[in-house]
């Protein structure tokens, strides 16, 4: 077994998994360490919104990056992850609401993403299935969703094939440094080396950045998922409610084979010692009446499923990616804050130009490790 390379990256998520494929793409020989299976954690388990709309405006380059790759992944990897771009729409019941999102679709066309309002007559024209408490919506015809399970694996794939080292329950327990090497030691399967690592371990991130001095405010939440039975395919877009109150918060998609996923409302508990995250059922309730209000025609249909993910929260709401503010060789990109799906394989290939040409194009500063720094 090959135990050294150019870039050890520690994290097998959509994060690492796009990293892998894109240093590969840049010559770099690579080794991924998965704990447990690759797109086990957050990557596996998110709602699959493929969306630029609502985004940080500072983050819309990078999202813009992450959405050219997402189009070209039949022809990246071989396989387009169910990746649909059907639109994403946001919906609102207030006009208070409606002038917030017509002042985010003004400011965003300067990011290249073009946004079209909806009255309540347009929205209804075309998504009759729309409640009538909703009063405009804003429309980006590029988003669309993806399945989240097939995902990082499948990207992850492609990183073999492109020559990288995949190695799946091998879990980082130390690292140390020897001269310009950092020492990685696996559980069970002794040390691997590599001058450049890579740390992409999603809600685990902070513990591994805390060995090099570098603590960081990471918190673990749950957000809530529910998956209905299968219906007659009706919704193409994915749909979101935009407001202040997170209790109304409420998103779906519709797959082809009928199943309805919804997400929002307020969080569940989650923990990166035990590993776990749980599903509160009054949570779940609240989705459900959330819904209804956007889709009446909600209320006859069943949930056949309910799961929660961990996931890792900085206060600030934006994740931590660049360069270690300490140590030389280190990289970091985590803590995406429930929205690192749609920017995954954008985190990859910025990591992968970062590390090849010590720069980037995309521009990563307020992502900084050193803004927790004292
Ligand atoms: C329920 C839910 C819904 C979400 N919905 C959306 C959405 O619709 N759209 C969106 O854009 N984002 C969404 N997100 C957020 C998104 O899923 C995450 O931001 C993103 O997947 C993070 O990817 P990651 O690779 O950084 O982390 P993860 O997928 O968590 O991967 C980190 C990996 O590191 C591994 N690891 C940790 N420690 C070690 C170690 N010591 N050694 C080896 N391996 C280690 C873990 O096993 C894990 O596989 C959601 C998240 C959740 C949980």
């Amino acid at each position: 077994m090959r135990r050294s390379a150019d870039v050890i990256i520690v994290g097998g998520g959509i994060m690492g998994a796009s990293a892998a494929f894109f240093l590969r793409q840049r010559g770099k020989s690579v080794i991924l360490l998965e704990r447990d299976l690759v797109g086990q954690a957050a990557s596996g388990t998110n709602f699959g919104n493929v969306r630029r709309q609502g985004r940080y405006l500072h983050q819309l380059p990078l999202s813009n990056r992450a959405l050219d790759i997402w189009m070209r992944l039949p022809e990246l990897i071989g396989e387009d992850c169910e990746f649909v771009q059907r639109g994403h729409l946001r919906v609102c019941y207030t006009r208070e609401q409606a002038d917030k999102l017509e002042a985010y679709a003004r400011d965003a066309r300067d990011y290249g993403l073009d946004l079209e309002m909806m009255s309540a007559n347009a929205l209804r024209a075309g998504f009759p299935y729309l409640g009538r408490e909703i009063v405009a919506g804003c429309f980006d015809p590029t988003g669309g969703h993806a399945n989240p399970r097939l995902t990082a694996p499948a990207i992850a794939r492609g990183a073999a094939r492109a020559g990288a080292i995949v190695e799946e329950g091998a879990e980082v327990v130390g690292i140390t440094r020897a001269a310009e090497d950092f020492i990685i030691e696996v559980r069970g399967r002794g040390s691997f080396t590599a001058p450049t690592l890579l740390v992409t371990a999603g809600a685990w991130g902070g513990k591994l950045s805390a060995l090099f001095g570098e603590p960081v405010p990471l918190e673990t939440h749950g957000p809530q998922m529910a998956v209905t039975e299968p219906l007659p395919y009706r919704i193409a877009p994915t749909i979101g409610v935009s407001t202040p109150h997170v209790y109304e918060t409420v998103y779906f998609r519709q797959v082809e084979r009928g199943n309805i996923v919804l997400g929002g409302s307020t969080r569940g508990p989650a923990s990166n010692e035990t590993n776990r995250a749980n599903v509160l059922p009054e949570n779940i309730l609240g989705q459900m009446e959330q819904i209804r209000r956007v889709m009446p025609g909600f209320a006859a249909t069943s949930i056949i499923r309910v799961w929660s993910g961990v996931e890792s929260y900085f206060p600030d709401d934006i994740p931590v990616m660049g360069p270690s503010a300490s140590v030389a060789g280190l990289y970091y990109a985590f803590g995406f804050c429930g929205a690192g799906f749609q920017i995954g394989p954008g985190v990859g290939d910025v990591m992968a130009e970062l590390i090849a040409t010590g720069a980037t194009t995309t521009p990563i500063a307020p992502y900084s490790i050193a803004r927790f720094a004292g």
